[in-house]
């Protein structure tokens, strides 16, 4: 594998011994999707799948039609039809904070600067090359120093580096009657679902729900301590504004869902009444109550409804339970900040806020030094489903943001150098190792 020296972008002095000190800092990767090794190494990977994902939200914004941008991803497609869709796009959206990881990984792993028609073909070729068993260890471990995976594909897959968080829908059950037995079925048989990533498929419809709602959130429980045994370290849900329901509601909810008869607000009452159960088990049993919130992934969706703010009156409803905020709520990392002070039980967590933005990631760790504690700020994540190669890039990015921040409080003669990469070391590493009890 061809290697050059990533760039820095412009970084004084400090920055850049700081940015290199941070660079031989253990990291707990705090957010990845990645699908399980034998899956990705069996995929006829080519070069523009680095240039995929959250790039394509990019491209659709830009004006590409959105079945020309899923078009990049897909296997058959030929790769100079990926290149007449993609050329017109790529000069509109390269300076963008999200392109930074694939460029880095055409630099890092394909030893070029730039995707052009004269080499797609020749990067193709070298990144299938090293598309063979052992790409995670190597991307992950060797090259970023990454210790531990917190890692959500939908799945209870799992090694030595990564540790499986399953989203909400596994053990709330909904949005239709169908989930609700999907979660029956997976309690009865959880070995058969655990690396089934949609656990709808081949459920049997015919099958008995409880006949009471305790009866559901028995079964429900049970589910989250088998999976915890098994090492599930969290469970997802979405930060919508949270609005509880009487339990009075809830059951006859459920008795109209037994009937099949459940309309929406049924539907609502159910899984709002659920999730509060849900959120009260993973306290008992130490697991993280993980929140999506501040921005989507794709186009078309409204990031006003996932506030950061939405998390406060969960923390506060469940106070023994450990909330961990995603996405520094980007882009309102103050809003974060105080859900945080406000609480004992609220961690914020700024995976993908650095594909976002470094600049806001930046802002988010300097407002966050002045007024929450060292302890709850979680510094990286890479949010990747396929581009393990992209990690490099996003990690390099956090930590020149990482490194600007402390240099300037440094500067100021807030700290010293040293305490500036005592606290890298919590944010990389020690906070997330130590909520997530790894
Ligand atoms: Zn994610």
């Amino acid at each position: 594998m061809a290697r050059r020296a990533a760039k820095y972008s412009t970084m004084d002095e400090l920055a850049v011994a700081l940015s290199d000190q941070l660079g031989a800092l253990p990291v707990v990767d705090a957010h990845e999707h990645l699908h399980a090794e034998a899956k990705r190494v069996a995929r006829r990977v080519d070069v523009f799948l680095l240039f995929y994902q959250y790039l394509a939200a990019q491209y659709i914004c830009a004006g590409m039609p959105p079945e020309r941008a899923q078009a990049l991803e897909r296997e058959d497609v030929p790769l100079d039809e990926k290149w007449s869709i993609l050329a017109p796009y790529l000069d509109l959206v390269r300076d963008n904070a999200v392109a930074r990881p694939p460029f880095e990984a055409l630099r890092h792993y394909l030893g070029e600067d730039d995707l052009t028609a004269d080499n797609f073909e020749r990067l193709t070729e070298r990144m299938r090359a090293h598309n063979q068993p052992g790409l995670f260890e190597r991307c992950l471990r060797e090259d970023c120093g990454i210790v531990a995976v917190l890692n959500q594909n939908r799945t209870m897959w799992q090694t030595d580096l990564f540790h499986p968080i399953l989203f909400e829908s596994r053990f709330i059950g909904g949005p239709d009657r169908v989930g609700f037995q999907t979660v029956m079925d997976e309690a009865a048989d959880p070995d058969r679902w655990a690396l089934c990533e949609d656990a709808r498929e081949g459920v049997d419809e015919a099958l008995l729900l409880p006949a009471t709602l305790g009866g559901f959130v028995e079964t429900m429980e049970a589910l989250l301590e088998r999976r915890r045994q098994e090492g599930m370290i969290g469970v997802k849900s979405i930060g919508f504004a949270h609005v509880p329901v009487e339990q009075t509601q809830a059951l006859a909810a459920y008795q109209h869902l037994r009937a099949g008869h459940a309309d929406g607000d049924d539907l609502a009452a159910l899984a709002a009444y659920l999730r509060d159960r849900m959120w009260e088990a993973c306290g008992r049993l130490g697991l993280v109550a993980v929140i999506h919130t501040g921005v989507w992934a794709g186009n078309y969706a409204d990031p006003t409804t996932i506030r950061p703010t939405n998390v406060l009156p969960m923390a506060l409803a469940h106070r023994n339970t450990r909330f961990d905020l995603f996405h520094a709520g980007t882009p309102s990392p103050a809003d974060a900040g105080m859900v945080a002070r406000a609480t004992h039980n609220v961690w914020l967590n700024l995976c993908w806020s650095h594909l976002i933005s470094p600049l806001l990631y930046g802002q988010a760790l300097d407002l966050w030094l002045d007024f929450v504690p060292a302890s709850r700020v979680i510094g990286f994540g890479g949010d990747y489903w396929w581009n393990v190669e992209n990690v490099y890039g996003a990690l390099l990015q956090a930590r020149e943001a990482m490194a600007q921040v402390l240099a300037r409080r440094v500067r100021a003669g807030s700290f010293t150098e040293a305490r500036a990469v005592q606290l890298a070391q919590r944010w990389l590493h020690d906070n997330p190792r130590d909520l997530y009890s790894l």
